[in-house]
């Protein structure tokens, strides 16, 4: 058993990810037998769905309190974390349009359970009005909307909760103390569900393989592509455009200042584990003032994730693709908000994307089912999702520490000797 622990998680992820591609390919149509391990691990991570969004993002909005109190700082951050977040999605979506990841896989022989169908089926009946829409994201009653897992309500619900503790200042106090203690709670629960992950991927690689075949496997190929393609674009294009014209500063001392912490997050696959590292680097390498490292970067460990977002867009097309679910207009404006909300929800931890796919993919009506396609090469395109996550918390610190005159320019232009 210690044996077993002692193997870091991502290598045991990897080892059971080929034996599984092996495995199933080996065995054929029969691997189908062991999906029910795959289904009880993705069923662990619906449990967590309500629990993390509900805590997490209530305290992230409550956290808002400081921010007021760092004044320019805070919202300079604030406004570059949205900014940026928004984008991503935008780009995940391009991608996945352009490049229709999911249409080499035959979602039609993968069956689909009932419930999934009928959800699917009563959205594209209801085709609903502008009016019903709004009336479904009102959380009439809250326990009803958690019970049914209905995500758009309650991430209303948890926001207005997080606006309630704001507003009852030092009243909110304790309530505040429940949901930042239950957040920090479901990151361990989440870590102990995580270790299911090998067992997992191994049985879901092993149905793919040997139900889907060779196609599936491309198409799934070509998803790890296209996440490193959009994180790489991100890093380089959004990051580094940040650097040069917005804070001027040069890029290429930027990331030789922060390439430590590049590399701890893709290895551990989580900003909160890589946050010493994230800080020691933005402050010894690349000369941000203490007060803006130790907030911005903390805060953006936990709310703000471009490689995350990116990736809710174009997982969301893949599932769409693969389950031939059209997607309208109106379906992508929904998935670029719930993709930044679904980022800003998500917890520095490793496979929190893969939750946050369950919020995406319910609101436009693409097959929970997807998530059991892909979560055997999540760990893989997670450890790049990370090190933009990251880099991106860096980035922002530095430019928002450039415009209010608390970076040491030296410090970040000597970072070349390093
Ligand atoms: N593991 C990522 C992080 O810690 C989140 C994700 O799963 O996308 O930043």
């Amino acid at each position: 058993m210690n044996a077993w622990l002692r193997i870091p998680l991502w290598q045991r992820v990897i080892a059971a990810l080929i034996l599984g591609i092996v495995v199933g390919y080996l065995w054929g149509p029969g691997a189908a037998s062991i999906k029910i391990v795959g289904d009880i691990f993705i069923a662990f991570i619906k449990m967590l769905v309500v629990p993390l969004i509900f805590f997490s993002l209530v305290a992230g909005v409550a956290s808002i309190g400081d921010l007021r109190k760092l004044g320019s700082v805070g919202w300079r951050a604030m406004l570059l974390f949205l900014v940026t977040g928004q984008m991503a999605v935008w780009l995940g979506l391009a991608i996945g349009t352009l490049a229709q990841p999911g249409a080499g896989i035959d979602g039609s022989s993968v069956a689909l359970d009932a419930a999934a169908l009928e959800r699917a089926r009563e959205r594209q009946e209801t085709a609903q009005g502008f009016e019903q829409m709004i009336l479904d994201i009102v959380p009439s009653s809250p326990v009803q909307v958690m019970a049914d897992v209905n995500v758009l309500p309650l991430i209303v619900f948890s926001l207005l909760i997080g606006i309630g503790i704001l507003m009852a200042k030092e009243e909110g106090d304790p309530v505040l103390k429940i949901f930042e203690s239950g957040s920090v709670v479901m990151q361990k629960v989440t870590m102990v569900v995580m270790e299911l992950t090998p067992f997992g991927v191994f049985a879901l690689m092993a149905w793919v393989a040997g139900t889907l075949g060779i196609d599936a496997l491309k198409a799934l190929g070509q998803l790890v592509f296209l996440n490193y393609l959009g994180c790489a674009l991100i890093i380089a294009l959004f990051y580094g455009g940040m650097i040069k014209f917005i804070a001027r500063q040069p890029v290429v001392g930027f990331f030789r200042g922060i390439v430590d912490a590049m590399a701890v997050s893709y290895s551990t696959a989580s900003s909160n584990a890589t946050l010493p590292v994230t800080l020691r680097c933005a402050e010894r390498n690349l000369g941000v003032s203490n007060s803006v490292a130790s907030f911005v970067i903390s805060l953006g460990a936990t709310i703000n994730m471009n490689g995350t977002a990116m990736y809710l867009g174009l997982a969301t097309l893949f599932g769409a693709q693969a389950f031939n679910v059209q997607l309208d207009m109106s379906d992508y404006v929904t998935i670029s908000i719930l993709g930044t909300l679904g980022a800003i929800g998500a917890a520095g931890i490793p496979g929190a994307g893969l939750i946050m796919m369950v919020l995406v993919f319910g609101a436009v009506g693409v097959p929970l089912e997807t998530i059991a396609l892909v979560a055997g090469i999540d760990r893989i395109m997670d450890m790049m999702r990370t090190t933009t996550n990251i880099t991106g918390d860096a980035a922002v610190a530095v430019t928002v520490a450039a415009l209010t005159g608390e970076l040491d320019a030296a410090e970040l232009a000597s970072a070349d000797d390093i």
